[in-house]
């Protein structure tokens, strides 16, 4: 796939496992797509990822398993759409 950051082929799609907020409200997901660029080195979720993110933290006690520290499957959708950009 062509990267957003520095237009060039060849970016690719990493799932990854990542940690939010801290301690006692620490939240893991796991599995979140995330693109990475071997050009310019650069790695960036999509919109329709960072939207995902904020609906599982807002829903965490839904989403989470029951486990000492929570933890959520990001559900994998599409990321055709990468509109907007954040690093
Ligand atoms: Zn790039």
């Amino acid at each position: 796939m062509i990267c957003d950051i520095c237009g060039q082929e060849g970016a690719n799609i990493r799932h990854v496992t990542r940690s939010y907020g801290k301690k006692t409200n620490l939240l893991i997901i796991e599995n979140v797509p995330v693109i990475s660029c071997p050009h310019c080195r650069d790695s960036y979720l999509t919109a329709d990822t960072l939207h995902e993110i904020e609906r599982i933290k807002l829903h965490r006690k839904s989403f989470a398993k029951k486990h000492p520290i929570p933890v959520a499957a990001f559900r994998d959708i599409s990321t055709k759409h990468q509109d907007v950009l954040i690093g």
